[in-house]
This record gives C-alpha cells, sequence and structure tokens, in this order.
C-alpha cells in the first residue's frame, strides 16, 4: 500500500538528471519542486550551478515548470527572474496543479517528469497523478514549518521502503 510513495527514480540531486538521459527517455518537460529540490527552502535566489542546469535543459529544448506549495511571493521572486512558469500555492499532494503544469507545457503524461524531495507532496502527488517521479535528496538539513511534520511521517514510510529494499541510496 505505501508502494504510492515509492519514486521511480532517486538521485542524489538534480544536478544528477541530465538532458540527454531524459531526452533518451523520451522526456519533453520536468515538473519540479522548489525549496529542498532546486536551493535550500531558505534561499531566495537560483545558484550559479543552478542557473546553468536551466541553461543545458533549454538547449535541449526540455521544458520547465516549477510546481511549489509556497506562497506567491517565494515561488514568484525565484522563478521570475529565471523566465521559468510557475505555479504557487499548489497543495501537493493534490493532482490540480500536476495536470495544470503539463497542459501549460502542451505535453503529454508520458513526455513529463516529477521532481521533489518530498514523499508525502512531490512523489505521491506525481504518482497519483500517473507521472514518472524522482525523488532527489533534500538540498538542506532543515526544512519550513510546514514541511517538519510532513518528514516525520516521511521517515517512517522510507526507513519502510528500504527495510522492504525497494529505496537504497548511501547516507
Ligand atoms: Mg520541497
Amino acid at each position: 500500500m505505501l508502494e504510492i510513495f515509492l519514486p521511480n527514480e532517486h538521485v542524489k540531486s538534480i544536478f544528477d538528471i541530465t538532458p540527454e538521459q531524459l531526452k533518451s527517455k523520451g522526456i519533453k518537460g520536468i515538473i519540479t519542486d522548489l525549496d529542498n529540490t532546486l536551493v535550500e527552502w531558505d534561499r531566495p535566489n537560483a545558484t550559479p550551478k543552478l542557473i546553468s542546469w536551466f541553461e543545458e535543459l533549454k538547449k535541449h529544448n526540455i521544458l520547465v515548470t516549477i510546481v511549489s506549495n509556497n506562497n506567491e511571493a517565494r515561488v514568484k521572486a525565484f522563478a521570475a527572474p529565471l523566465q521559468i512558469p510557475f505555479i504557487f500555492m499548489a497543495k501537493k499532494p493534490m493532482t490540480k496543479a500536476f495536470k495544470r503544469a503539463l497542459r501549460q507545457m502542451g505535453i503529454k503524461k508520458e513526455e513529463a517528469v516529477v521532481i521533489g524531495d518530498q514523499l508525502m507532496t512531490d512523489v505521491l502527488g506525481g504518482n497519483l497523478s500517473g507521472f514518472h517521479t524522482i525523488l532527489v535528496v533534500p538540498v538542506s538539513q532543515s526544512d519550513g514549518f510546514m514541511t517538519k511534520f510532513n518528514r516525520l511521517l516521511e521517515r517512517r514510510i522510507l526507513n519502510w521502503l528500504r527495510k522492504k529494499g525497494m529505496l537504497q541510496w548511501e547516507d
């Protein structure tokens, strides 16, 4: 039953996800979380490394939409300078925002991946919507207020998945 929390892939960081890999799998667009996925939850802007990563994706014609549960001020201040489309207050794991992102990018579900650092929101929401999901290790050890609650549950689910041998990374 907890399999609904199981990501299709798990990687150490978004930088392990390359345009070449994505293209080889027929992926045309990324739906990505913001906080602790792209940068630390309390870092207002993209790092130079992240900006290069976005540029690489763009060169390969891979679309990106940032889908975040955070508020408009946070998400807009981060995404607008990058000229990346975004959806704030997404209410993940509810599926509406994922579908909207897909519609906006004009691609099919099979052509998109959902990337995020949380099982309870990103992976669950992506799985419920039928996307290929990629879990990343949180950029920061600390979390925003709401996330702290989700992490408690997440830790139990991660332990369960690990015990079942469904998830492994050296931490
Ligand atoms: Mg996050």
